[in-house]
């Protein structure tokens, strides 16, 4: 059942992280107008079943009137309210309180600060710190992320045994991740890899939504374009066993996709996203309207 809504409030980030799995950086496109942000709540408000909206990206921070704005029409209608930041902006907990006093003013239901090696390499005195002590203090609930380097698992750098978790650390396998960290990293052979591990793409619990239309099921696997077909009808609609991509994933994951396709694998991934992603990425240009947008495969 749907009842996340995620807001890719933009691509655009003030970082490029190496785990980052829809390619933000300075240079990226792609933001909500407020005109759009509107159209999509529009929508929202015909799907009975939403309870949270979430304003991520990219960095959302780095669009604060934006994200005020959206933070108060969700809190309008009804909706618990999120915010997912890396807190660039928290240059000190002082600091940190004057962004966030009016979005705690305005009923913010929660806010999750990235805090690890990726975003920040002094962890003690790191922005993410500072917003999470005012955070605090201001009484907000407030939690962190916390993704490590990827590290191979005890005894499995030399061979992968069955059911056993290979890849520590949390990072997942997507996006330019997939460029930045799977060098070095041991694998498992293609055929196994036969279902999606994170997403129920039967039955979405949460979907993302960008500033071109998309609504993504995973990082760059998409529902449909709600500036085409509305967005309430495409959610109504959807049918995962009549979706070009999330049929085969469904049915035999990955490598269920390659072989519908005809696809040309390698012959093992670091896992099942690993693979999907780069099986997407081969597919691009067959199924541009469920494989959007191209920036996410880096491209
Ligand atoms: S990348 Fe593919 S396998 Fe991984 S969570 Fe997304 S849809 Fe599932």
């Amino acid at each position: 059942m749907l009842t996340g809504i995620h807001f890719l409030l933009s691509y655009k980030c003030d970082s490029a992280c190496d785990h980052c799995f829809v390619y933000s950086s300075p240079d990226a496109k792609g933001t909500f107008t407020l005109d759009q942000m509107k159209k999509a709540f529009g929508e929202l408000s015909k799907i009975e079943t939403i309870e949270w909206i979430i304003l991520e990206g990219g960095e959302p921070f780095l669009f604060y009137p934006l994200m005020y704005e959206g933070i108060k029409i969700a809190h309008d209608m009804g909706f618990k309210t999120g915010i997912v930041t890396n807190a660039y902006w928290a240059i000190s907990e002082k600091d940190a309180e004057l962004w966030l006093t009016p979005l705690r003013d305005l009923g913010l239901s929660d806010i999750s600060i990235s805090d690890d090696e990726f975003h920040y390499e002094d962890k003690e005195t790191s922005p993410a710190k500072h917003a999470l002590s005012a955070s605090r203090r201001l009484g907000m609930s407030c939690g962190s992320i916390c993704i490590g380097k990827p590290t191979v698992e005890e005894g499995m750098d030399k061979e992968y045994v069955k059911g056993k978790p290979v890849i520590g650390g949390g990072a997942v396998f997507r996006g330019r991740a997939v460029e930045k960290l799977v060098a070095g990293l041991p694998r498992r052979p293609w055929h196994e890899l036969i279902e999606c591990p994170y997403e129920d793409l039967g039955d979405p619990g949460r979907v993302h939504l960008d500033a071109y239309g998309n609504i993504h099921l995973c990082q760059g696997l998409s529902m449909g374009n709600m500036w085409d077909v509305p967005l309430s009808k495409i959610v109504r609609e959807y049918d995962a066993d009549s979706h070009p991509i999330c049929s085969p994933l469904v049915n035999g994951g990955p490598a269920r996709l390659a072989k519908e396709y005809d696809v040309p694998h390698e012959g093992g991934y670091v896992d099942a996203c690993h693979m999907c992603y780069l099986v997407r990425r081969a597919l691009i240009d067959k199924f541009p309207q469920y494989l959007a947008p191209r920036l996410v495969y880096g491209l």
